[in-house]
């Protein structure tokens, strides 16, 4: 029970270090210094005023000083990554593998953030996700070195290949190089399968998204919305629900 509450405690920790980095790698600042700071006044924000999820609640909201309104986003993505890290701790356990899927979930959470307010995909957390991929591989029992290059492969050269396509067929980029850098990511975390269900998944969640907005709202094809967080979503659902899916679709076939 009590790692259950760590495992809460240690999201929310790193949940409030992602809401660092999803405002400062856009920008290409720091995200070790300086320490943070209230955005209206610019006051630095002590320790006791800086506890994840509590702070928020504490203060209802707002800034100690100058009272401004503090962006719910940040108790937003702090209990996002709490429930990610006890969800994930209920499904590995005290290990390794925890670690990195947390990690890997961590990633996924600042690039959709990123995405959905810059339509980008920071290289500064796709192109390490590579190499961290890789190296999980070789420390935790559910994929193999193998399988891990082989996703990155198939997942950059898939996607790349569907953007070289899209490109050339309708003359502008549909799918940015940050999409591709991303999905090779993926291909690297969860192997090569996850990679085709993750495009499977994400096109058809991004397609559905897109004909609701575009009935919502009246516009058409070429308001473009960002691929990552589909991309993210999709490998999130391949992380949890891959075999399931996988076992359902050949006996189905079958
Ligand atoms: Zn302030």
């Amino acid at each position: 029970m009590m790692w259950y509450i760590v495992s809460i405690i240690f999201g929310a920790l790193i949940g409030s270090f992602l809401n660092v980095c999803i405002f400062r790698l856009p920008k290409e600042e720091s995200v070790v210094w300086p320490g943070s700071h209230c955005p209206h006044c610019k006051t630095p924000i002590k320790f006791y005023d800086n506890i994840p999820l509590i702070s928020y609640i504490l203060l209802k909201g707002r800034c100690r000083h100058c009272h401004s309104p503090i962006s719910f986003q940040y108790p937003l993505i702090e209990g996002i990554s709490a429930l990610g890290s006890l969800i994930l701790f209920t499904k590995f356990g005290p290990s390794l593998s925890y670690l990195f899927y947390f990690l890997f979930v961590a990633a996924l959470i600042v690039i959709t953030v990123i995405d959905l307010y810059h339509q980008i995909i920071p290289d500064a957390i796709s192109l390490p996700g590579m190499g961290v991929g890789l190296l999980a591989s070789l420390l935790i029992p559910q994929i193999t070195l193998f399988n891990s290059l082989i996703g990155i492969l198939l997942g950059g050269g898939s996607l790349f290949l569907v953007a070289t396509v899209y490109q050339r067929l309708f003359k502008r980029e549909g799918m940015g190089g940050g999409d591709v850098k991303l999905l090779a990511m993926i291909g690297a975390f969860l192997g090569w399968k996850a990679v085709i269900l993750t495009i499977l998944l994400s096109s058809l969640i991004g397609s559905i998204t897109g004909i609701i907005i575009m009935v919502l709202k009246g516009k058409d094809f070429k308001y473009a919305i960002p691929f990552g967080p589909f991309l993210s979503l999709g490998a999130v659902i391949a992380l949890f629900y891959q075999d399931e899916i996988i076992f359902w679709y050949l006996q189905y076939k079958g």
